[in-house]
């Protein structure tokens, strides 16, 4: 549903809009205008994000931040299909390119509404990441986990390696979170388990798992006993393919193969 005029005029004046009308506002806005495939709303406050390294956290990138609003888009499923591939590589840049100018919309859409609003870049630079492995770390630790961002708005649950699944396209979005004051009302937490090797042991066969250490190099791991993705690996592993991004084990996934 679109944004009346009347609506916008009365949220940009700063008037006495519910939260509800104005989380609906930014929704719509989201969705048909911005061109987001998921969209779900997380209080800034929430106990996933308690986690987040000192800094990190959503009210410490933006002080007095209320809410995240996380965006998701789809990964085309042709092209998935072709992983690895100069194709598919090219198509994984591509969303990440796209999340970003969306991002930057949705928080201009929100500054306009009196708000203030900042997001957190889809993956973070290359020099970023690189320099913790040249210090050694063990584990990356982005500048804004958008996983957690995801399963406190409502939009999946973690799967076997602790990426999120959805019922819409399974593992096959990507995303990016937009941290705000505006007010918005938090999404519940999606209630049904995604992954189906969670809810019945032995009936997936643990895929994406297996396609990784089959092809990859075994970068993949169970989550959380193992740690999930290990990034640096996933990362070498790429680099040994002629660095181009693999895509083969969120392609291997059969939750919302069926709808996707
Ligand atoms: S491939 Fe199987 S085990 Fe891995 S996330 Fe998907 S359903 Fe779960």
């Amino acid at each position: 549903m679109k944004t009346s005029a009347r609506e916008s005029d009365t949220v940009r004046t700063g008037g006495p809009v519910p939260d509800t009308d104005l989380t609906r506002c930014v929704k719509d806005y989201a969705r048909e205008e911005v061109g987001f495939d998921l969209v779900g709303i997380a209080a800034a406050d929430d106990p996933q994000f308690d986690i987040a390294p000192e800094g990190h956290k959503p009210a410490e990138w933006l002080p007095g931040a209320k809410s995240v609003v996380v965006g998701g888009i789809k990964v085309l499923r042709e092209i998935l299909h072709t992983t690895p591939s100069p194709v598919y590589a090219k198509h994984y840049d591509q969303l990440n390119l796209w999340l970003t100018q969306a991002a930057y919309q949705l928080s201009r859409f929100l500054q306009e509404k009196g708000f203030q609003a900042m997001y957190s870049p889809e993956s973070d630079p290359y020099e970023y990441f690189g320099a913790q492995r040249e210090r050694g770390e063990t584990r990356y630790s982005p500048s804004f986990c958008h996983i957690h961002a995801a399963v406190a708005a409502g939009l999946g649950t973690r799967g076997k390696v602790g990426v999120v699944l959805t019922p819409e396209y399974g593992p096959r979005q990507r995303w990016i979170s937009v941290i705000t004051t505006a007010p918005l009302v938090p999404d519940p937490r999606l209630a049904k388990e995604q992954c189906i090797e969670f809810l019945k042991p032995g009936s997936c066969g643990d895929k994406c798992i297996e396609v990784c250490q089959k092809d990859q190099g075994g970068a993949l791991k169970s989550w959380p006993d193992e740690g999930g993705v290990d990034m640096f690996a996933c990362d070498w592993a790429d680099l040994k393919a002629g660095g181009l991004s693999c895509g083969r084990s969120i392609e291997a996934c059969p939750v919302g193969k069926a709808k996707h």
